[in-house]
């Protein structure tokens, strides 16, 4: 079985699943070309992936996901509530804003004193030339907020469509999973497990190829361990884990006060020290390999993240039979095969 990481950080996550016959990418936070690129410098053939997983709707885990999946032609696996979050995101905007409400308000008014007038004359307002159409006036002014607010109007990825723009929303096939009941796609089992984090129905996972007994897993993206985490991340051969911020870089660092309280919040992003305190306490020692991920660049170094999840590691003897990596946000990891 194999790990890739292509990708890890708030720039964009990605990571390559296989068994012998079975690949998987979990996430798609990069574009469509970054995607592939990153593939092929990993010696990952994007032609051989099965499907692609989605753990939440946040950018930096679904950004490539459209243009990727139809490009792929393959089956997107998503929970329900995640994959409306991301319909609700892409699909352009067409609301108002209240001084826009206002002018429409206005318009209407016009426009009906101005058919008054008009049905008074003996003429009628639906005549061709009649002044004041609003409706047409309000239509004008939708499409140009429509298109102002249309986040995927000049996607360069999207370079494979017919002429006629796709729905940003569409993929050729969505399957529907839930937190906590296992599914399997090709030989690899897979349980998606809950997280504590701040999207519609956020989730890790563990995968096991049933072929060779290997079990992988993926929790990053969590404010904090919950038992049912720590539960899921037993027997685990192959563990990504996120090891984010360092809690006195955060603190002093640029991000605004109410961007800290998000990231150090109950549904924010797990620090060195909460990582190196799973490790310590709750972890059983069975992996192979640890691969630290999701590092901030701002608020954390990965000397740091390393430090302190191998002293967590060291204070207890069994488990150093595991070795720890550092995923990187700008390249993909050398392969971890097992
Ligand atoms: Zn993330
Ligand atoms: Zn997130």
């Amino acid at each position: 079985m194999r790990m890739t990481v292509l990708a890890s950080g708030s720039k964009g996550n990605s990571t390559v699943i296989a068994s012998a016959r079975t690949r998987l990418l979990v996430d798609a936070g990069l574009s469509c070309r970054e995607l592939l690129k990153r593939m092929k410098l990993a010696s990952e053939d994007p032609a051989a992936l099965d499907a692609i997983l989605i753990t939440h709707e946040h950018q930096d885990h679904i950004a490539g996901l459209a243009v990727l999946a139809r490009r792929l032609r393959i089956p997107v696996f998503i929970t329900e509530p995640t994959h409306r979050a991301w319909v609700r995101m892409v699909t352009p905007r067409t609301t108002m804003t209240y001084a826009q409400w206002l002018d429409h308000v206005q318009c209407e008014k016009a426009a009906r004193a101005v058919a008054q007038a008009a049905t008074e004359l003996g003429s009628s307002a639906n005549e061709p030339g009649a002044p004041g159409l609003a409706p047409e006036t309000w239509e004008s002014s939708a499409t140009d907020l429509h298109a102002a607010a249309d986040p995927n109007a000049a996607d360069p990825d999207e370079d494979d469509t017919p002429a006629a723009k796709p729905d940003p929303s569409f993929l050729p096939s969505i399957e529907y999973f839930h937190s906590g009941a296992n599914f399997s796609i090709g030989d690899i089992s897979i349980t998606p497990f809950t997280i504590p984090h701040d999207a519609a129905d956020p989730c890790g996972f563990v995968f096991e190829s049933r072929s060779e007994a290997i079990r992988m897993a993926i929790a990053t993206d969590l404010g904090y361990m919950p038992p049912n985490v720590k539960a899921a991340l037993k027997r685990i051969d192959v563990l990504l884990l996120e090891s984010n911020h360092d809690l006195d870089m955060l603190r002093d660092g640029p991000y605004p006060w109410a961007v800290k309280q998000r990231v150090l919040s109950r549904v924010g992003h797990l620090s060195n020290h909460a990582t190196a305190e799973f490790l310590a306490r709750d972890y059983d020692g069975g992996a192979t390999w640890i691969v630290l991920g999701h590092l901030s660049e701002a608020n954390n170094a990965p000397e740091l993240a390393l430090i302190a999840a191998e002293q967590a590691i060291q204070g207890r003897m069994t488990l150093l039979g595991s070795r720890i990596l550092l995923a990187q946000q700008s390249a993909p990891l050398t392969p971890i095969c097992l």
